[in-house]
């Protein structure tokens, strides 16, 4: 499960907002691990955005019988209240959805502390009553959500390999690239590419059976059965007989040995059959850990195609579609700072285009600069503000397996130099810290050294994409979006 430490116990953000008719409404903003949202008090629309998440996340069986009862009761003091109809429901919520529930949440409530399930035999439910039980925003049978489209998908130099990888295999599935391996950073549209191809692929060739699964749920899904000491039959059948399988952050496969079993022999019945089979990844196959060499060796098999930060225009477009989408003008020079600013992650951007248009709707104008660019700024110290050097420099020791404290010593071990000089960049360039500070941080350095290790590894970056890899690894962490390594 992701960790929680990011979330929790973030200080209450509240902002008085002087209405035109002088009625003070208050606000929160909320951002965390790259969401951003203006938060009217409006749960609903919280718990609806959960419920997206949580349905692509979560074991599909009786998601809807048991969402369809549960709903935001209130929020207060960072205990957040979730009310279910019975004491049985309120035990399996906390036995079965308790993590997920609050992975998701804390994402979108940054100062959630803790999630409590009261029983409440008429709560409000988002899921509407007469909603086939079946069918809410995924469709239950191939786990396709229709909002990710092509055609809502912006395409810049940073995914169009990607992108063009993907409508090949559309156009024949199984038989172009196969498998599909499509690796990247947190939020930037793995997800989003991955659905696309469903969708499309469902709509121009009817006749293909198309499944969209995360490796979470096919993971639990294959471990309870094991558990249970039921059958594996209908399991197997469901992801091998497919013509289109599509699995979503296969990272969490990770020292998962069993399951890693069942994936190698559910691909290479696919693959024997020509049946497509694509793959997405917050690393390429070979730093993923603990992956068996076999599996490998089958991901790296058929075309790797990476999406990486997306350029300025891009970052320009896809804010500008944002925009066009909710029918509101943002000026243009908004629009520009808003892609100078928030740099990597696209989620973000819509995080902070949402609280734009939240204001602008409000108002009913378009702000002028000056007032955008103090919502920009204010976004962007929250989801600084989250994350500490301490733990930049956690991250970095695990992941490059070293102590932590031997970042911060004299040592000149060549397994020592370069993870201190990728912790000294990422404080520097991600996180604005000042070359003084950061010499602090690291047992007394002079700053040139400091500067010294930021130039190299931006130098370095440029060409080593090892190097390259490890940082994305170690930015999706600190965003929380990988396992614990
Ligand atoms: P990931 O799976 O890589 O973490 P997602 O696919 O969930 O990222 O994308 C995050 C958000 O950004 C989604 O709302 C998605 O629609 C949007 N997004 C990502 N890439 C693009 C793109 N190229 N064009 C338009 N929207 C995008
Ligand atoms: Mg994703």
């Amino acid at each position: 499960m992701r960790s929680l430490s990011f979330s929790l116990f973030r200080p209450i953000n509240l902002h008085r907002y002087y209405h035109k008719r002088k009625k003070i409404i208050w606000q929160s903003f909320i951002f965390c691990r790259g969401r951003c949202i203006i938060h009217f008090m409006n749960l609903n629309d919280v718990w609806t955005n959960a419920l997206r998440e949580l349905e692509l996340e979560i074991p599909r069986a009786g998601f809807a019988a048991w969402f369809r009862q549960a709903a935001i009761e209130s929020f207060n003091n960072g205990v957040l209240m979730i009310s279910v109809p019975s004491l049985f429901a309120k035990e399996w919520f906390e036995k079965h959805y308790h993590s997920s529930i609050t992975t998701i949440l804390s994402a979108a409530l940054p100062n959630l502390h803790h999630i409590e399930y009261s029983i409440k035999k008429n709560s409000h439910p988002i899921i509407p009553q007469e909603a086939p039980i079946t069918n809410i925003f995924v469709n239950q049978k191939d786990g396709l959500n229709p909002k990710y489209a092509f055609e809502t998908f912006i395409v810049g130099s940073f995914n169009e390999l990607a992108h063009a990888a993907a409508v090949a295999v559309t156009e024949s599935p199984g038989l172009t690239y196969n498998p599909l391996f499509v690796y990247g950073g947190v939020g930037l549209g793995k997800t989003h590419l991955l659905q696309a191809i469903g969708n499309e692929i469902k709509t121009k060739k009817k006749e293909k059976n198309v499944l969209y699964t995360t490796s979470e749920r096919f993971i639990s899904e294959f471990i309870s059965l094991i558990q249970q000491r039921q059958p594996l039959a209908s399991f197997k059948e469901k992801y091998r007989g497919v013509d289109v399988l599509l699995i979503d952050d296969i990272q969490f496969f990770a020292g998962k040995t069993k399951c890693q079993e069942e994936l190698f022999h559910t691909f290479n019945t696919l693959h024997e059959r020509n049946k497509q089979i694509v793959f997405t990844s917050d690393q390429p196959p070979h730093i993923i850990p603990d992956l068996e060499e076999r599996l490998r060796s089958r991901f790296a098999a058929g075309l790797i195609a990476d999406i990486s930060d997306p350029e300025p225009e891009a970052r320009l477009a896809i804010i500008s579609q944002k925009a066009k989408e909710k029918d509101i003008l943002i000026l243009q020079p908004v629009l520009e700072y808003i892609s100078l600013i928030f740099q990597r992650n696209i989620r973000e951007l819509e995080g902070v285009v949402t609280a734009i248009i939240a204001h602008s709707r409000m108002r009913k104008t378009p702000l002028s600069f000056e007032e955008a660019k103090h919502i920009i700024d204010q976004c962007k110290a929250q989801t600084k503000k989250s994350i500490t050097a301490t733990e930049i420099l956690q991250t970095v020791a695990r992941i490059y397996e070293i102590n932590e404290q031997d970042l911060s010593q004299r040592t000149r071990r060549k397994e020592v130099v370069v993870p201190r000089q990728v912790a000294m960049y990422l404080l520097r360039n991600d996180f604005n810290a000042s070359l003084s500070y950061i010499g602090k941080k690291f047992g007394g350095r002079d700053h040139t050294t400091v500067m010294y290790a930021c130039k190299k590894m931006s130098h370095a970056l440029k060409t080593d994409k090892q190097l390259g890899d490890m940082i994305k690894k170690i930015r999706a962490h600190l965003e929380g979006t990988s396992p614990s390594p």
